[in-house]
């Protein structure tokens, strides 16, 4: 980190700064400028608080020079973080495919769709018990009772299930699912990132609607932070001023997320784009980014699904698009599945 001083900043100002600084644990290189002068922080600064030191009258700029993301950053952490969820491993190499239903509805809905997806390659299950909706009059989901279905569609099937949690005050009941997933709605709300720290659940961080891949990699590093290293990052599309899909697939963030972080990378081409036509050509081009998962939303019967029906796969669509994901996927010499 660099802070460039005012000129003429008076040496007392100067000194307190410098005090201050080296009392949070960094060293303090002084570089004499013919203009202006510099201070060099060496150490950890990831707790220094930038708006503080540019809260002072000596200060004129700041400079990170490292990413503010130390747990989460390939930097500190070359090799790829490897997350094994019962019988699949996320991050090895292998592409896991996520597919169920949007929301969790009823039991006959959960485990013919489970039983359809498994059929066609999917490795995990994915299904709403908690809904993050837009409108308080819309299905809310089941709830615990969505939990209970959705285990015993894996207890029917074998496939790991993956879901939603909303509220910190739920985390009892996510006790036996595999992979809780932080909706796009929930990547800031950091005592749920805090309290899932302290868990030892694999935990699928969607990227907010309205979040950079920094804030995105942040709310990893608060996962982490707390002792909880498997984070796999979800990129679900952002919001711009684009109105023909729901949201815009970031795909680039994919290789991006992967070149700066070491953890896996999934991607959700269902909420991204809202489109039933674009989640092959979206699905297999994140494969080719190098997606470590696909998330894909799946209905045994789309058109009276309680929530996102308008986005989810029939189970035939689905076993379509499966065959064509694995056959990119052995054109790049990788499996589906473990
Ligand atoms: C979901 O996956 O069910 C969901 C609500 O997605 P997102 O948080 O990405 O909108
Ligand atoms: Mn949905």
């Amino acid at each position: 980190m660099i802070i460039i001083l005012k000129k003429g900043a008076p040496a007392e100002s100067v000194r307190r700064l410098e005090d201050n600084l080296k009392a949070q644990g960094v060293s303090i290189n002084h570089i004499e400028g013919v203009n202006q002068n510099i201070i060099g922080l060496v150490g950890d600064t990831s707790a220094i608080d930038i708006e503080n030191i540019l809260a002072q009258d000596c200060v004129e700029n700041i400079r990170r020079v490292q990413e503010p993301y130390k747990k989460a950053n390939r930097k500190f952490h070359p090799d790829d973080t490897v997350i094994p969820v019962k019988n699949t491993i996320i991050g090895n190499g292998s592409l896991q495919v996520i597919a169920g239903p949007c929301s969790v509805e009823s039991e006959e809905q959960v485990i013919t769709t489970a039983i359809a997806v498994k059929e066609a390659g999917a490795t995990m299950l994915r299904g709403g018990a908690f809904k993050p909706r837009t409108s308080p009059y819309s299905f809310q989901g089941l709830g615990a009772e969505g939990i209970r279905l959705l285990i015993k569609a894996r207890n029917e099937t074998g496939l790991p299930i993956v879901t939603e949690i909303m509220d910190c005050a739920d985390i009892d009941l996510f006790a036996d699912v595999d992979v809780i997933q932080v909706g796009a709605r929930n990547m800031q709300n950091f005592r749920l990132l805090k309290l899932l720290g302290r868990s030892d659940k694999p935990i699928l961080l969607k990227r907010g609607l309205a979040n950079t891949m920094e804030e995105t990699l942040m709310s990893a590093e608060y996962i982490m932070a707390e002792g909880n290293m498997n984070v796999i990052l979800c990129e679900r599309g952002i919001r711009t001023f684009e109105t023909m899909t729901r949201n815009t697939l970031d795909l680039s963030a994919v290789p991006l997320f992967k070149q700066k972080s070491h953890l896996p990378v999934c991607v959700d081409p269902s909420h991204a784009t809202g489109i039933v036509s674009l989640i092959e050509p979206m699905s297999l081009a994140a494969v080719v980014a190098g997606a470590d998962a696909l998330e894909i939303e799946v209905h045994n019967d789309p058109k009276s699904a309680l929530s996102d029906g308008g986005q989810q796969l029939t189970p035939v669509k689905f076993a379509d698009i499966m065959k064509k994901i694995k056959d990119i996927t052995a054109y790049l010499g990788r499996t589906i599945g473990k």
